[in-house]
């Protein structure tokens, strides 16, 4: 077999076999097929797309290119979340605490930050001193004595996904149905886990714009799961605007441990209570989502949620202390508002202008290389649908550096799109669920 014949049977809109992925993804994680092969294949494949048999093979190459955790010796369900990404989505933050204090086991590896959304690794380095690098050794004993452990991707989990995720974003092939569900699949599934719910966003601060879409990749990831006898289910949610408050990691943070202690805006209390339901519902935990609800309530309301949250965090070499005084956490020095320039409604927002505009003002990576300010946020004031009058802040913008302040600023004015009637419908938080019914 030879690479070049591959890159022109994609080309041409052929299907592969298993054994053509299996032979691309091994001989380009050892080396034997250079960048530019692969770039090529990416492109061919970005422009003729992945069958779900295919996309099934490659997620099974990318994620048997490296170790898959064996988690069999600990009790009960090993369960995770997924989100495919957006602004001020912090869920997984609140989540993975209330599912662990419920009893089972949550062994989360995350990303970071990518293009315009924000990535759970970067928001929990916003902790003075939390390691999201710990070996697997250290990993399976932080699982084994609190229920919840969030690390990073490591050199032994899915090596494949890594190189290809780096070339995929140099090469402008991220945005593709297939490549997205084996690079989310392929590493999820190496955390040795039994239940996976998805967190699939739609709207403009998705990298799926369109419900059609969005459900579509939904579709082709619960079904790749369910292929390999994973019980897999997905809420495809609203990201037309930001969730929550505020983006931007230590304001994150802070709202996180503000939906542990009750509090916290309701869109996010909302989306972390159903898909913990769902979690307790899938890991056999609870005999509905309804009563799934109900422990998701319960574990928030008598405090335990936040207290696995704070053991989860010493565990991991963070300070606990953040818990009760968040001022301990990174923060901004200075403050700005960004202000309505008419009156009437909110009608839309550009959702990914405003997770770039967090990452210009130093709260994203422009490079690989670049250093992330935990201390920058943006913090909302108004939803769609809102009324404001001219002159009203519609945005904070909590800053470090004024270098960029000015490109920020526009970027954002010009992200809020203000009609004189209220608009007919209100985005919908969580928009139909795929794979499995209540
Ligand atoms: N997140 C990933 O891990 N991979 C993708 O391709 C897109 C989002």
């Amino acid at each position: 077999m030879r690479a070049v014949d591959l890159i022109r049977k994609k080309r041409d809109s052929g299907t592969h076999s298993r054994e053509e992925i299996d032979f691309l993804i091994s001989g380009y994680t050892r080396g034997d097929i250079p960048d530019y092969q692969m770039a090529a294949w990416l492109m061919a494949t970005w422009l003729r797309g992945l069958s779900h048999a295919e996309t099934a093979a490659l997620t099974e190459a990318m994620l048997h290119s490296g170790e898959v955790l064996d988690l069999g010796s600990f009790p009960g369900k090993k369960v995770d979340k997924h989100s495919t990404g957006g602004v001020g989505d912090n869920a997984s933050l609140i989540l993975a605490p209330i599912v662990a204090a419920g009893g089972l086991t949550v062994p989360m590896i995350s990303g970071r930050g990518l293009g315009h959304t924000g990535g759970t690794l970067d928001k929990l380095e916003s902790i003075p001193g939390f390691n999201v690098n710990l070996s697997l050794d250290r990993f399976r004993s932080v699982l084994r004595e609190c229920g919840m452990g969030l690390i990073g991707q490591t050199a032994e989990i899915a090596p494949a996904d890594k190189k290809i995720y780096a070339l995929r974003d140099a090469t402008g092939t991220v945005e593709n149905i297939g490549l997205i569900c084996a690079s989310i699949m392929s590493k999820k599934l190496a955390e040795g886990i039994d239940v996976l719910v998805l967190d699939v966003k739609t709207g403009s601060g998705a990298f799926m714009k369109s419900e059609q879409d969005s459900t579509r990749l939904a579709e082709i990831m619960v079904d790749t799961g369910q292929r390999m006898n994973k019980k897999v289910m997905a809420l495809v949610t609203d990201m037309d605007q930001p969730l929550g408050r505020f983006a931007g990691h230590s304001a994150e943070i802070i709202e996180c441990i503000g939906v542990l202690n009750g509090k916290g805006p309701a869109d996010l209390r909302e989306l972390s209570c159903e898909l913990s339901a769902w979690m307790f519902y899938l890991g056999e935990r609870t005999k509905s989502v309804d009563e799934g609800r109900e422990l998701a309530f319960e574990m928030v309301a008598s405090g335990k949620a936040r207290e696995k949250f704070r053991q989860g965090i010493a565990l991991q070499g963070g300070d606990p202390l953040v818990i009760d005084e968040p001022e301990r956490l990174p923060s901004a020095q200075s403050s700005v508002n960004v202000v309505a320039g008419r009156s009437g409604f909110i009608n839309t927002i550009e959702c990914e202008q405003l997770g770039i505009a967090l990452a210009v003002l130093g709260g994203g990576r422009e490079t690989k290389e670049s250093t992330i300010d935990h201390g920058v946020a943006l913090e909302f004031h108004k939803r769609i649908g809102d009324r404001i009058e001219r002159g009203a802040t519609l945005v904070t913008i909590h800053y470090n550096d004024d270098a960029r302040l000015a490109q920020a600023k526009s970027m954002i004015a010009a992200s809020y799109h203000i009609a004189p009637e209220e608009p007919r419908f209100k985005p919908q938080l969580i928009r139909c669920t795929v794979g499995w019914q209540d």
